[in-house]
């Protein structure tokens, strides 16, 4: 394997901008390395070397001309399939949207493409980002680099998986429950969902839009904090968009110091159901923080319990009327109806045929959960509970700079393992969908590998609304202690994967 391609990204950047690698090589060595291991990881629905390779072959003009360029100019990227691109199929891993190219960029996209970073794919995502493992993909799941036999996250698994098997130096992904954070603890990669409203959702097809966020992946922190600083910031297309800046990642990543910082444990986010492995790497990193000069303080946060049903009412009801817009006629998959073709009927076949299961059953629980007789008792009742949490955050956020759990309560789980009881895969997001609720800033930093089975640990950390410095921070120093004590990252633990083709 190209050694250029198991380098961070801070570090590519430098390369390139020394003129001693040309943006060209490195694409086409990510592309050789997708061609070589893709079939088995499945990370990406669509991959076009052409438009790659001139993107990065026009950044490398760009400089040898003496242009003054973006600081990441030239660095590949990859893209989860539910942001629209102009010049690829966006399906957001639903059969109902197969073949549509979107007359427009999303703003995050734009961004990409006006820094000039070469978009190398469009990757993997449970259909419409409902999932934790890639598996409800109408296009096959991906599967994880450390063992092909498991799950790589979801939804985002696709964008965790191709940072983990070196296809790209970054990604781009999106989290309504956990779909960055969950994807990364189970890689062994940095996964950042940002406060609500810090990046633009302009062009992300929407799961549910009082959770959404896009964020970055990555396998350092300080590559996470570069992407951030280059999609974040106000955009007028979208009316939740911050106006305000907060500030650069980058920086905050640089700083390696936790003295002082007050850092909260959250009680109700350990123990019972947590996987042995992950609560001993966890007070392990606890302790470490510790000795680094930061003040452990325990705080509880306890409507917390009631977190996955709130989320799995409100999610529904927003998610079944964001995708009433798939109904035949604008978007996508037609479907012939027997009998008499009514635009009603034209409409129940499409659906019917389009979505997958576990976007039905969302649909029908939030169509119901909104229903005029149960609105107040389903709906309402959530909505109150959401308040709850977000007192308990406020709480929480008077005792402590930052709170810190496990990204999830496992290891990645087996493909199929949890494909027949919805319940225990929503279960994963325990700790994750508070954030969420909140609109807070969350991120999952590797956190070694767990006693049992040598899979990746997360950890979690957590800050007010606003203030995603503060993650950075914290987790550029967690990681520098654990690169110190390990002698190299943790995704240089990772098994080399079989190389064909
Ligand atoms: N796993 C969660 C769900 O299925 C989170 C999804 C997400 O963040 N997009 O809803």
């Amino acid at each position: 394997m190209s050694e250029l391609i198991r380098k961070n990204a801070s570090e590519l950047v430098e390369l390139l901008g020394k003129g001693e690698i040309s943006s060209v090589e490195l694409t086409q060595a990510h592309l050789d390395r997708s061609m070589a291991v893709d079939h088995d990881v499945h990370s990406y629905l669509h991959q076009d070397a052409s438009t790659a390779l001139s993107a990065a072959a026009d950044i490398d003009r760009r400089r040898a001309a003496g242009e003054k360029l973006h600081l990441l100019a030239g660095l590949p990227i990859a893209v989860k399939d539910n942001l629209t691109t102009t010049d690829a199929p966006t399906t957001s891993g639903s059969k109902i949207l197969e073949g549509w190219v979107p007359p427009y960029d999303a703003t995050v996209v734009k961004r990409i493409r006006a820094a000039g970073l070469p978009i190398l794919g469009k990757t993997n995502l449970d259909e419409f980002a409902m999932g934790s493992s890639t598996e409800f993909s109408a296009f096959g799941p991906s599967r994880n680099p450390w063992d092909l036999t498991r799950i790589p996250g979801g939804s985002g698994g696709g964008s965790s998986s191709v940072v983990a098997s070196f296809q790209a130096p970054v990604a781009i992904g999106s989290d309504t429950g956990g779909s960055i954070r969950f994807p990364a603890s189970v890689t062994g990669t940095v996964g950042n969902k940002p406060t609500y409203g810090a990046v633009s959702r302009y062009g992300l097809i929407a799961l549910a839009s009082s959770l959404d966020q896009v964020g970055p992946v990555s396998r350092n922190v300080l590559d996470s904090a570069l992407i951030q600083d280059l999609i974040a910031g106000h955009d007028p297309h979208d009316s939740t968009s911050l106006p305000e800046s907060l500030g650069s990642m980058a920086d905050a990543a640089r700083k390696l110091d936790v003295k002082g910082m007050r850092i909260g444990v959250i009680k109700e986010l350990m123990g019972e159901g947590f996987q042995p492995g992950v609560m001993n790497r966890f007070k392990e990193s606890v302790n470490l923080l510790q000795q680094a000069g930061a003040e452990i303080v325990e705080v509880s946060c306890p409507n917390f319990e009631y977190a996955i049903a709130a989320y799995y009412l409100i999610l529904p009801a927003e998610a079944s009327s964001n995708l009433a817009k798939f109904d035949s006629v604008r978007f996508g998959l037609r479907v012939a109806p027997e009998g008499n073709p009514t635009i009603e009927r034209v409409m129940a076949a499409t659906r019917e045929a389009g979505f997958g299961p576990e976007v039905k059953r969302r649909i029908i629980l939030g169509t119901y959960a909104l229903s005029s007789g149960s609105y107040e008792h389903f709906y309402g009742a959530a909505l109150k509970v959401r308040t709850l949490i977000q007192r308990d955050f406020a709480a929480a956020f008077e005792k402590a700079d930052v709170l810190i759990s496990p990204t999830a309560p496992t290891t990645a789980f087996k493909i199929g393992e949890k494909l027949e009881d919805p319940l225990a895969m929503y279960l994963n997001d325990i700790a994750t969908i508070p954030a969420n609720l909140a609109g807070i800033p969350g991120m999952s930093v590797p956190n070694g590998l767990a006693d049992e089975d040598g899979l990746p640990v997360g950890i979690q950390l957590l800050a007010p609304a606003r203030e995603d410095a503060r993650l950075y921070q914290v987790g550029a120093a967690l990681e520098k202690m654990h690169e110190d004590i390990w002698g190299k990252r943790m995704i240089d633990f990772a098994p080399e994967l079989e190389v064909r083709g």
